[in-house]
């Protein structure tokens, strides 16, 4: 009789439906059986009085990405992915960020090569479109889904990556046509430049003033507007980070009326705030992301959000840009908030930091946070074998000790970063071990995994997100003579 690879024995599994004490037996990478009594594997790991969560899922993360100023973000795929298994995070979708006039096959072969090389985590890839030309929805598109990149981001701010409304009706047609995810980030791009200019040519530029550019009905704004278009086409639309109550309720307002929007928020909008960036001088730009950090009442909306179900999953938004001039002090010594690199380190920490907020100090459930961190972004992006601790899933296992306290030290990580946004906290739950397809990743705080070792996901056959099959009026054929305007 052939034996198991491995027997995890006499845990507290947890899944985003149960928590339950249980042995897991690994076969081949997969969970192979999962329950009491289970025979010998090759090998015994006693685990009793441990916690088992599956392998954290960050369905958004910036990883060896450059930015349309030029700047390389401080990551490669080696030290982004081997930060995320530290965190007990196994899967991650990263972007292959087209910039305006790339070919987006030629920027989806760049980071897969990237990727190849480096990744240590398994990975998907969602594509930025920044230039959604006619020939490149028609010809390089349908290819590029067909190879398993269901998942489009599409950015309605920034100088040089927003697509404006009519090309992204466009995306929005064409993902619909092609049974693609939209992602976008939600923010009047207007709004935002007008209240820079202002704020700049007023002399107000301390890292503080970032928060104020960002205008928080500018979010809201956004939000509706891509929540119309989502329904004009009936195309599901992703929101990611939302960050503000205001956005958060045109988000649930839109949601209620049967639109097919999805949300998102991330760890920095539930655990921090505006005031990180009051630090005197250049020491706010740590804290420098978009959206900005908001206000207590903000976060208190988006804890209510995930308390009602409203929103569907917390990322990192990872964007890690060092405080030096490789990164946030590109400009020069003492820069103004708009000439900063906006992001912030987060791949490592997401798991850790939302346990304790979450099921240490007893907010949620462990089956919410299994559901937010990896089951729900799992299934939303057609990750069939990941998120979930059942048999046939890939053997992704987080070991906790969910009693032990520690203190995020200040000074660097895991990620290149150099430093991260919560140094001095006291969290509750430490990660022991971590197992990415049964193989042991994590152990005695090292991390074991070869560069290159993650493997490639392709979601092919689609996206659970499917349009709801409500048309607006103006695109109904019936009243078009027949004729179909998609
Ligand atoms: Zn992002």
């Amino acid at each position: 009789m052939s034996q198991f690879d491995r027997v995890l024995r006499g845990g507290t599994v947890a899944t985003a439906t149960s928590v339950f004490t249980a042995d897991i037996a690994i076969q081949d990478g997969r969970i192979a059986a999962l329950g009491t009594g289970l025979p010998p594997g090759r090998e015994e790991v006693d685990v009793r009085g441990r916690l088992l969560t599956p392998g954290g899922v960050d369905p958004h993360c910036h990883i060896e990405q450059l930015a349309a100023t030029g700047l390389m973000n401080a990551d490669t795929f080696e030290s982004a992915t081997r930060a995320a298994l530290a965190g007990g995070t196994t899967t991650v979708i990263p972007f292959a960020a087209q910039h305006r006039g790339m070919s987006l096959a030629e920027v989806v072969a760049d980071y897969h090569a990237r990727a190849r090389r480096g990744a240590m985590a398994d990975y998907a890839f969602h594509m930025i479109i920044t230039d959604p030309r006619p020939e490149l929805l028609a010809e390089e598109l349908p290819g590029l889904v067909r190879a398993g990149h269901a998942s489009l981001k599409v950015f309605m701010t920034y100088e040089r990556l927003r697509v404006e409304d009519e090309p992204l009706l466009e995306v929005l047609a064409a993902a619909r046509a092609h049974g693609c995810m939209v992602c976008v980030h939600a923010e009047n791009h207007g709004m935002i430049a007008w209240m820079k200019r202002r704020l700049v040519e007023r002399g107000h530029t301390a890292p503080r003033f970032h928060v104020t550019s960002h205008p928080r009905a500018g979010e809201a704004e956004a939000i509706r507007r891509i929540a119309t278009f989502a329904a004009f086409l009936d195309q599901p639309v992703m929101v990611f980070h939302i960050s503000t109550r205001e956005g958060l309720e045109a988000f649930a307002r839109a949601r209620a009326e049967g639109v097919k929007l999805f949300g998102e928020t991330c760890t920095q909008y539930l655990l921090l705030t505006a005031r990180e960036l009051e630090r005197p001088g250049v020491e706010g730009a740590r804290w420098i992301c978009s959206p900005p950090l908001r206000e207590d009442e903000d976060v208190a909306a988006l804890w209510r959000g995930l308390e009602l179900g409203l929103l569907d999953c917390v990322s990192s938004d990872h964007a890690p840009y060092r405080m030096d001039e490789s990164g946030k002090l590109a400009r020069g010594p003492n820069p103004g908030f708009h000439e900063i690199a906006n992001g912030m380190p987060g791949i490592e920490l997401r798991l850790p930091l939302l346990f304790d907020a979450m099921v240490a100090r007893g907010r949620l459930e462990l089956v919410d946070f299994v559901r937010l961190t990896a089951t729900a972004p799992a299934r939303l992006y057609n990750l069939p074998a990941k998120g979930d601790l059942a048999p046939g899933m890939d053997a992704d296992i987080v070991v906790w000790d969910p009693e032990a306290e520690w203190e995020i030290p200040e000074g660097p990580r895991w990620d290149n970063a150099g430093y991260t946004p919560y140094a001095g906290r006291r969290v509750r739950g430490r990660i022991l071990q971590v197992y990415r397809r049964g193989e042991l990743v994590v152990a005695d705080g090292k991390v074991r995994a070869q560069p290159g070792s993650g493997r490639f996901l392709p979601r092919t056959g689609g996206l659970p997100a499917r349009p709801t099959g409500r048309l607006a009026p103006e695109l109904d054929p019936a009243r078009n003579g027949g004729a179909s305007l998609l």
